[in-house]
């Protein structure tokens, strides 16, 4: 299964990421992860990378577009695959085009996790991530256990540097102005399909299988 699953920022995608991965057994690829990732490891593109991150903007396209096709052209990618925060604009869904294209290969659904702007905001700045194994919480949605502590590996939780009101206010502007058109892209596509994001974790994974058995 080749799929991508998109939604503003804050939207579940990273979280849904993970029982998409293991219910399909495909690797999650997440732009996002991979330049914090660099960032933590201290690389070049890591370092380059911040200094959009930290301002809500996207990544120039001629790094982003280059990481993907060198991931997706990995082993572990040939039967399938998630790709979780790419493409985030037109140019980005051609390359991706073109890369399918000239690797005989192309994408089976596009995911789309729609949820109302209003509750996103709460959703970002009360988001909190295991240092550790990359888990995701939320102070109040889905709390861990035990406050700060992973309950899956015992890490501690963090807050992402660009998880704060200002940046997350111009996340969703960037989405609203350079990834919203890809809606429509994949919708001539005929590839589109939309999942009710605002309900229960568990209520949003069961309409995910249900709209990819489709
Ligand atoms: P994205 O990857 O789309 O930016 P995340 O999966 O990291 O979003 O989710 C953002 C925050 O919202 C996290 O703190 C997560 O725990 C919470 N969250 C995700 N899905 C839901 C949901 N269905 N209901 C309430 N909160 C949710
Ligand atoms: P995410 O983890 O998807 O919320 O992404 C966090 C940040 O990483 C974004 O605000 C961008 O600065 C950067 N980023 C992630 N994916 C992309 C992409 N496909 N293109 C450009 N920038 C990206």
């Amino acid at each position: 299964m080749k799929l991508l699953i998109m939604g503003r920022p804050g939207a579940g995608k990273g979280t849904q990421a993970v029982n998409i991965r293991e219910y399909y057994n495909i690797p999650h690829i997440s732009t996002g992860d991979i330049f914090r990732a660099n960032l933590k490891e201290k690389t070049k593109l890591g370092l380059l990378a911040k200094e959009y991150m930290d301002k809500g903007q996207l990544v120039p396209d001629s790094l982003t577009n280059d990481l993907v096709k060198d991931r997706l052209s990995q082993a572990d990618c040939k039967n399938g695959f998630l790709l979780d925060g790419f493409p985030r604009n037109i140019a980005q869904a051609q390359a991706l085009d073109e890369f399918l294209k000239e690797n005989n290969e192309a994408l089976d659904a596009v995911l789309d996790i729609d949820v109302k702007p209003e509750v996103l905001i709460d959703r970002i700045v009360g988001r909190r991530v295991c240092k550790n194994c990359g888990a995701t919480y939320h102070i109040k949605n889905n709390p861990p256990k035990q406050e700060g502590i992973c309950d899956k590996c015992g890490g501690e939780l963090m807050q992402r540097a660009d998880d704060t009101y200002d940046t997350a206010y111009s996340r969703l502007k960037v989405y609203d102005e350079q990834t919203a058109p890809l809606l429509d892209y994949y919708r001539g596509q005929h590839l589109l399909k939309s999942v009710n994001g605002d309900q229960d974790f568990a209520k949003v994974f069961e309409d995910i299988k249900k709209v990819l058995a489709k």
